[in-house]
């Protein structure tokens, strides 16, 4: 499909579904206008790449729906200067946000199939201050901490204590939580003076965050 239509479905996607359901935050909008999903889609789906909602993209995962990571962008309140780690990467797709959005992305994903095709994706995009690492991101990654904001893509049973370590003072944490009834998208921030605040922001489906077990989904497809 030729580049105009893709940016005409962007531009209805943001009018439609991002809009009327309170993403206001502009440099989030100008994002989602610039970046292209369908690099990130996979091939016979990409009619769809615009569509409201999550598509698989092999491994029983899914990228997820556009409203949701605009969502998880406009909690963390980027302006451009920030360090930030991402926990699923998914299909690369949010990180190609957050690489418009912030200075730097550290993002772990722990399936290694996805792990290359993300980065082939981000590469395609031209994401180049995004780093890609393989590995348990329910562990954060110390290595470069602390981080300014931190985004969860992956539903956690619980707020995982090595990523409120890894965030900076003032820093922000976006986790979709396991409430009573699906998962609540969840803010976390840091206070200057090292306590932590907390407020729930949307009621959100996600697939699990798998961390510390060795679990029976590594293989590849
Ligand atoms: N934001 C992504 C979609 C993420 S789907 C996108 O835009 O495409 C959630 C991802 O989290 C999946 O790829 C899953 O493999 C990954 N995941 C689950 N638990 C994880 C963990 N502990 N560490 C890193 N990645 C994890």
């Amino acid at each position: 499909m030729p580049d105009e239509t893709m940016t005409k479905q962007r531009d209805r996607m943001v009018r439609r579904q991002l809009e009327p359901r309170g993403i206001t935050d502009q440099l989030v909008l100008a994002a989602m206008r610039e970046t292209p999903r369908e690099t990130f889609v996979p091939r016979d789906l990409r009619n769809r790449a615009y569509s409201d909602e999550a598509l698989p993209i092999g491994m029983g995962q899914t990228i997820s729906q556009p409203y949701i990571v605009a969502a998880i962008l406009q909690a963390l309140g980027l302006r451009g200067h920030e360090r930030v780690l991402e926990v699923g990467t998914g299909s690369g797709y949010s990180a190609a946000l957050l690489s418009r959005l912030a200075a730097h992305v550290v993002s772990v994903e722990r399936l290694e199939p996805l792990v290359r095709r993300a980065r082939r994706c981000l590469d395609t995009a031209g994401a180049d201050n995004v780093e890609v690492i393989h590995g348990d991101g329910g562990r954060g990654w110390p290595a470069q901490a602390p981080y300014d904001a931190i985004a969860v893509h992956a539903l956690a049973p619980e707020l995982p204590q090595a990523l409120v370590d890894q965030l900076a003072p003032g820093g922000r944490l976006v986790v979709p939580l396991r409430g009573y009834v699906g998962g609540v998208l969840t803010l976390f921030t840091r206070t200057e003076s090292g306590g932590l605040e907390h407020r729930a922001l949307d009621a959100v489906a996600f697939v699990p965050l798998i961390s510390g077990a060795s679990p029976a989904d590594e293989r590849t497809p």
